[in-house]
Parts: C-alpha cells; structure tokens; sequence
C-alpha cells in the first residue's frame, strides 16, 4: 500500500511546470469549478480549488504541478491578512489543491480566495471549530441530481451561514444524459411526472475521465459554488457517486459488470471524489484495492459530530430488491452482517462512550429509524438499503445509545424525504422507551416518486412525526447547550433556480 509520503513523490516526479507552460495553459480563467473549505477542526481547516480552463474536457491542464497563491483573511473585506502563501495544484490529483492551513484560532470566520495567472477566485469564507461555540447552525444536504431541478436549495443555505455544512451524498449521480423536457414514467403503481431541465455529459461514468467531469459539472452550478464558498463541508459519499445501490465490493448489476470491473470503476470514482472535495486524506490503493478515509468525528459547541460512511464496509443487501420496501427475511438478521464495518463500528461505540458534549449527532447516509410500507402484523416490507435491513448492527448501536449517551440526534439523506422521528429501543414498536431522534432531509434535486408510498405508510409507523417526499429543500439545525431545532426547508418551484425557499416546518427535539 502506498504511503501518503509515496504518493507526493509520485506526485513530485511530474515536476512542476515551466512558467511559459504554466501561461499558455491559463489562457482563460481556471476557477471554472470555484472554492470549497472543509474537515473544520479548532485550528485547522483544509481549503480547495481545482485548476480547470476546460471543466467539461478532463479539466485541460497539461502534465505538470502548478503553483497557486493564496491569501487568508480574519475579515470579509480583507483588510486584515492572516496568511499568504503558494499551494500545488498536483497533476496526481486532477490539479487540485488540498491545501491544510494549520495555527488557526477556534472559532471563527476566515476569508480566503487563490490567484494564478492573473485569474482569482472571489473572496470565500470559512469557520474553525470552538467546543466553546455557544450556539451552532448545520446543514445536511443529498441527493442532487442535476438534471432534475436547480440549486435554490444551496443558494438559501449559503445564505444563512451555516458553521458546518454536512453532505450524506448523492452528490454526482452516475447516469448517461436523459432527454430534456417533461415525460411520465409509470412508478410504483401511479403516474409520476418528471423535468429534465438541464442534462448530464458524457456516458454514464466509468471511468477517471467520466467521473471528473461530471463532478465538474456539477460544480460549475453558481449556487452549489456558493454553498462551497460560505461554509466548511464535511461530506461522505452515498451510492450514486459510484453506481446505485453498490455494497462494498459489490456493484448492483453483477451482470452487467465483473468483481474486476467494478474495482476499478470504484478506484476512479474514489479518486475523483477525493480531487473535489477539502478532504484531509487521498485514497489509498494497492492494486484495485481502494479505500478512502470519509468517516470521522468534528466538535462543534455543545453538539459533537459522528459522520459515518454507511457505504464502503457494508455486507451485500439482501432479502431481495423490492423497492420501496422488500419483506423481511431471515438473513437480515444474521448478526454477522455490518453497516458500519468492525473498524468503524467499534470507534463509533467508543467515541460515543467517552463523549461529554450536550447533544451527540450522528450523520449517517440511510436512514437510522424504520418505516415499515405494510401493515402490522404482517412480517414487516422494508428498505433493505437502509438501517432497516441491518437489524443486529441497528441493535448493537441502539445497545450503546441505551447506556446513557447524552441527547443523540440522528440525521440522514438517500430517501429524497423529509421526516422528523423518534427512535425506540425495539425500532418497530413506538412504546418502547424513546433513545434518540432522527432528522432525514429531503433532497436538494432527486425526486421521489415513492413519496405517496411513504405518507400511505405514515398510519403504520408512530414513531414517524412529520414526513414528506413531495418537497426539494434540505434540512437545518441550531444546536445551543439546552435546546437542538430543526428547519425543514422546502423550494417551493425546484426546476426554477431563483425559486423562494420557505420553511415547512420547525421543530425541536423535546417537543416530541
Ligand atoms: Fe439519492
Ligand atoms: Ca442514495
């Protein structure tokens, strides 16, 4: 396996790019893709760009690291510098730049912006974390299928500011260009209207190629930039920014590519994550091996932060595809099968053990609560993608949260559906004692067209206070010492990216 240290002399052998080199190839601006800050810790915090004249053409830089400058500043109208200097945007990675600024104070903004070639990136913010942070605001966002509806939903998040932004994935969806305009497809047993009012480009991503262009393409959306450019992010991928519903080593359609194939495809899906986003580790690999470092843990105030990766160490689904919910089977209860992995599950149970912050939050991709789609007491249909169809893994978390871990809130994504919901010691069985709350936020873009499915299932699931998968928004919160609110926001014209977004409802955790 190959070091971090490995990797940047690999990196170092391209060299850096003669300056005439470096001019002839900034002919036009390279910021197509803007900013983006992340991995928020007390003194540190990792900024990132991506050089890029043509985004959608593999980024059109030539081999070759290049040198970027960049400026900090302790205020927005950059009169007071905090830290100048110059980063490489390494060839390895796509021209990115990972850039860690360390010595930072806790608990405050920064400004920042890079500068090559004459060219700049508008001026960024950013936040450090502070355990003594009285009052903080997060954001969880997903599922943003670019074809589908605009971006109001980031534009209002970047509005309001937030400390932290966590992002539980679908970020980029894999598929080939869909046709632009409206159409009716025959789902779940009504007829739902779809838009594609913007459209992918290129095949459906496979390879390095594919995926860095897509991401760039998402990026390129002025109000996905904007969200980038007012708050740090911490982010986990779901299953679209590989292919839908993989597991681990398992694709979804076995037939349709090999154990080999889908290793690669995976290696090169990780890669391109990582070249987007303010990561602090790149992938490792050895061979077509791959695996990258998503899950980790932030403090924030009175809130401490679990963000899991629900994805890369999980065992296969089973108990077939039924979609939205597939009847239970015996082999989701095989204790042996993990969501989390061993490693992860374990650092989890202890973190959370040893944690002495007022509200414990943990983002995990699927969501943690059930919703069972058929009535009791039939054996229960439900969504073996989720928590759902983990039960002994679910149980074993519900066992540590049951030790008196303080206030833990779950939040989630992946259902393109918003849901306020209690967590019960027996999931399924709302009388049982209450062990947490869970916040799902909807989707920035996907729709849902399962969502009369689940308001149908509403009679069926007590626990479930508020549900609804008819509306684009994200989901926000304030965390103070004695008090954690949730806003469910909601666009009210998504295929509009001027579009009011109001809030739907607010809630906080003791009122239900
Ligand atoms: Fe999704
Ligand atoms: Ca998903």
């Amino acid at each position: 396996m190959l070091t971090r240290r490995q990797f940047i002399a690999t990196a170092a052998a391209l060299g850096v790019l003669p300056p005439a080199a470096v001019r002839a190839a900034l002919a036009s601006n390279p910021f197509t893709l803007g900013v983006a800050s992340g991995s928020p810790r007390d003194t540190s915090v990792v900024l990132w760009t991506r050089l890029a004249p043509e985004p959608l053409n593999g980024g059109g830089m030539p081999p070759g690291d290049v040198p970027v400058r960049y400026q900090v500043w302790a205020d927005a109208e950059a009169r007071r510098p905090v830290r100048e200097g110059e980063a490489l945007a390494l060839a390895r990675w796509g021209h990115s730049v990972h850039l860690k600024l360390e010595g930072l104070e806790p608990g405050r903004e920064y400004f920042y912006r890079f500068a090559v070639g004459g060219f700049e990136t508008p001026l960024a913010r950013t936040r450090t974390t502070s355990r003594d942070d009285r009052a903080i605001k997060l954001a969880i966002a997903s599922c943003q299928h670019y074809e589908t509806n605009h971006y109001a939903a980031f534009r209002d998040m970047a509005s309001w500011t937030p400390d932290c932004v966590v992002h539980v994935g679908d970020y980029i969806y894999e598929g080939a260009p869909s046709p632009l305009g409206a159409r009716t497809r025959e789902m779940f047993g009504r007829t739902v209207d779809f838009s594609v009012v913007r459209q992918h480009v290129g095949p459906e991503t496979v390879t390095l190629w594919d995926y860095r262009n897509r991401y760039a393409l998402y990026r390129t959306d002025p109000h996905l930039q904007a969200a980038h450019a007012a708050a740090p992010w911490v982010v986990a991928m779901d299953d679209h920014e590989i292919d839908n519903n993989w597991a681990a080593d398992v694709p979804q359609d076995p037939e349709k590519q090999t154990p080999l194939e889908f290793r690669v495809r995976r290696l090169a899906a990780l890669q391109a994550y990582y070249e987007h986003f303010p990561l602090e580790h790149p992938p490792l690999a050895l061979g077509t091996d791959s695996s990258l470092q998503m899950y980790g843990r932030w403090r924030f105030g009175p809130a401490l932060l679990h963000l899991l990766d629900t994805r890369q160490f999980r065992s296969d689904q089973v108990c077939g595809d039924g979609f939205p919910g597939a009847p239970a089977c015996a082999a989701m209860e095989d204790p042996a099968r993990s969501l989390l992995g061993p490693a992860q599950e374990a650092w989890l149970a202890e973190s959370l053990t040893r944690s002495d912050a007022a509200y414990n939050v943990i983002a995990s991709q699927v969501w943690f609560s059930p919703l069972r789609y058929n009535a009791p007491p039939a054996a229960p249909e439900l969504n073996m993608d989720s928590w759902d169809g983990y039960g002994p893994a679910r149980r074993r978390l519900l066992d540590v949260l049951g030790r008196g871990v303080a206030e833990p809130v779950f939040i989630s994504g992946d259902w393109h559906c918003a849901a306020a919901m209690t967590v019960h010691e027996d999931p399924l069985d709302a009388t049982t004692r209450t062990l947490a709350h869970e916040f799902a936020g909807t989707s920035i873009a996907t729709p849902c067209p399962w969502a009369h499915r689940v308001t149908e299932a509403r009679s069926h699931n007590p626990h479930v206070r508020y549900v609804n998968g008819d509306r684009r928004g994200y989901a926000r919160f304030v965390v103070e010492p004695r008090q954690f609110t949730a806003q469910f926001r909601v666009v009210e014209a998504p295929q509009d990216p001027a579009s009011r977004v109001a809030t739907d409802l607010e809630i906080r955790t003791r009122d239900f």
